[in-house]
């Protein structure tokens, strides 16, 4: 197929992406104007604008009924390829969200995920790999056969399919998600239910995929044990948020070594627990974690669901979820790092006898002080504790 002659008003869509102008992009698109056309390269606006790595361009596109599939490209790019390239993790799931096809491959037969990887954009991989097709769990909202009731309600598709999505496995992580996440919380048995059935699901047919069959698995072992916590709570008087609390505080909390004892037991048995114990992924975390010098459950189970990174050690993480590149930082020590206020706040009764020694060693002069944390008091105490990196 050879491009239509562009007329003048298309040469101002691509002269925009071009510019990285979003205004003039705007500007160019009036009219409900056909996004789906080629420039000189048989290239379409959405896969220039994916290629480079602009989100709101991209959006915009997509808003204007751009269909993230089309491709002419001599070899083979779509726009997810060129998203993947781009290394913007909110392009690739703008076009994945869009119906971007994952499994699409250019002329070197290679996927968007596989050419991400290859010029070393691991988040996008991750972010491609992860993804779940709505459509996967929409599934699980209609009745089927003998049932009266879906083993998900309908309004719950969107949030649990946005919570299933997590990158970031850490499970303090993932509790905040539960927390967060609209309308999980009173539903922790119907997703325990539905994650264990996609969990064996994803080991059926010819497609098998090991690591999503984990990912599913692993997750609902959180969800289950969170809705355990939240049972043998029902009869107190305490908020909701106490749950993620008493669950986040077992995790954080460190033996005597300053080692975290409990969440490394709990992931184990969460390995332990995986029902296909005869597939390759599961016979790899076993002989990682008995071998000499093991490494921490969470990171076999990191690297089982996301790969191994290399090369990543210098990247600050949460010190409480383990999210990268945090924003914030404790302004009493300036050391440990934080997404948010509530991950400091999570944190404290593990930080707070450090922080005052990190501080007083960089200020050296007064007695070492442990300071008493009234629970209550919390708030206002860390009110003035965090600032930006
Ligand atoms: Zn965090
Ligand atoms: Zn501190």
């Amino acid at each position: 197929m050879t491009p239509k002659e562009l007329s003048e008003d298309d040469k101002k869509i691509f002269h925009a992406i071009d510019k990285n102008d979003v205004i003039l992009l705007r500007a160019a698109l009036v009219d409900k104007r056909n996004v789906n056309i080629l420039n000189e390269n048989l290239i379409t606006p959405l896969q220039h604008a994916s290629y480079r790595g602009n989100k709101e361009m991209v959006q915009i596109l997509l808003d204007q009924g751009a269909d993230p599939n089309l491709c002419e490209h001599a070899y083979g790019y779509t726009a997810l390829h060129f998203a993947g390239l781009s290394g913007n993790v909110d392009v690739c799931n703008l076009l994945l969200l869009a119906g971007a096809k994952s499994s699409a491959v250019n002329t070197l037969g290679r996927t968007a995920a596989q050419m991400a990887a290859f010029v070393g954009n691991h988040n996008c991989v991750t972010t491609i790999n992860n993804y779940v097709q709505k459509k996967d769990v929409e599934y699980y909202t209609v009745v089927q056969g003998q049932q009266t009731k879906p083993y998900l309600q309908p309004f719950l598709s969107e949030s649990f399919h946005k919570f299933i999505m997590t990158i970031n496995v850490h499970p303090v992580r993932i509790a905040l998600n539960l927390q967060s996440i609209v309308g999980l919380i009173e539903h922790l048995d119907e997703i325990r239910n539905v994650l264990e059935l996609m969990c064996r699901k994803e080991m059926k047919g010819k497609e098998m995929n090991e690591v999503m069959s984990l990912k599913f698995h692993y997750l609902g072992y959180i969800v289950e044990a969170i809705s355990k916590i939240r049972k043998n709570k029902k009869d107190d008087d305490d908020k909701k948020s106490d749950v993620f609390e008493l669950f986040t505080r077992k995790l954080l909390k460190p033996n005597k070594d300053g080692n975290l004892d409990f969440m490394d037991n709990f992931l184990k048995e969460c390995i332990r627990e995986f029902p296909f114990r005869e597939c390759t992924l599961f016979k790899q975390m076993v002989a990682s974690l008995t071998g000499n010098d093991p490494p921490s459950a969470l990171s076999v189970i990191t690297a089982a669901i996301n790969g191994q990174r290399g090369f990543m050690d210098h990247i600050s993480v949460c010190n409480t979820c383990g999210e990268e590149k945090p924003g914030k930082k404790c302004s009493k020590c300036k050391v440990v790092q934080y997404c948010d206020r509530n991950c400091q706040r999570l944190h404290w009764f593990v930080h707070k006898k450090a922080c005052t020694r990190l501080s007083q060693s960089s200020s050296d002069q007064s007695e070492p002080q442990e300071t008493k944390v009234d629970p209550s008091d919390l708030n206002a105490e860390i009110e003035n504790l965090l600032v930006s990196n």
